[in-house]
């Protein structure tokens, strides 16, 4: 199996290069971010606990958010493999998504991080907001909350993963296709 996480803050392009990447390599995208947003609109009673904590950029509590994870790595058990986009975002998530791996016999194959400054994430998702009818990206002050979580709380996956040698940064400024060359380059890297 190949599981790659794809990293960074908000607005650094995750979707829209882990879209590409899954019909590349033949894996199965898991966006926790999406798996929430399709919760809530059903109005489950997940999409009701997330929402509270969506609506303020904070992130939903790891119980949840983990039971949520497990269930859907389940679903696909014929998966080559998993792109992990929005998830870990904090440390027992990552432990939690390490074990589960263990437990397959397998692992995380690399960390890629998307490294876009904040002024233009900023711009990014406020231009994002006009269509993708998100209150979270309509909302500077909220936005602005949404990347001090990634900072504060998030950032520390990624040296989690670099103490084993999995993480890098991956430049995220330029056309979508000259980013997803950068994170191939990497994968096959990663991949031999
Ligand atoms: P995203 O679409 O990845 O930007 O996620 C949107 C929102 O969903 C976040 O601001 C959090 O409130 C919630 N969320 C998504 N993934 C996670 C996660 N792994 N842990 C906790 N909250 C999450």
């Amino acid at each position: 199996m190949i599981n790659l996480i794809l990293f960074g803050p908000p607005g650094s392009g995750k979707g829209t290069q882990a879209a590409k990447l899954v019909e590349k390599y033949n894996l199965v995208h898991i966006s926790t971010g999406d798996l929430f947003r399709y919760e809530m609109g059903n109005n489950t009673p997940l999409g009701l606990q997330a929402k509270a904590y969506m609506a303020k950029g904070e992130l939903v509590p790891d119980s949840v958010t983990i039971g949520m994870l497990l269930n859907k790595v389940e679903s696909h058990p014929d998966a080559a493999g998993f792109i992990f986009d929005g998830f870990p975002r904090t440390i027992p998530q990552a432990g939690a998504l390490d074990e589960m791996l263990a437990a397959k016999n397998t692992q995380v194959a690399g960390l890629l991080a998307l490294h876009v400054p904040d002024e233009e994430i900023v711009q990014r998702i406020k231009l994002r907001g006009n269509t993708s009818g998100r209150a979270d990206d309509n909302d500077e002050s909220i936005i602005r909350n949404r990347i001090n979580v990634y900072k504060n709380e998030t950032s520390p996956v990624y040296d989690h993963y670099a103490k084993s040698n999995k993480s890098q940064t991956i430049n995220g400024i330029g056309t979508i296709d000259e980013i997803f060359g950068r994170l191939c380059d990497a994968i096959d890297q990663l991949i031999g």
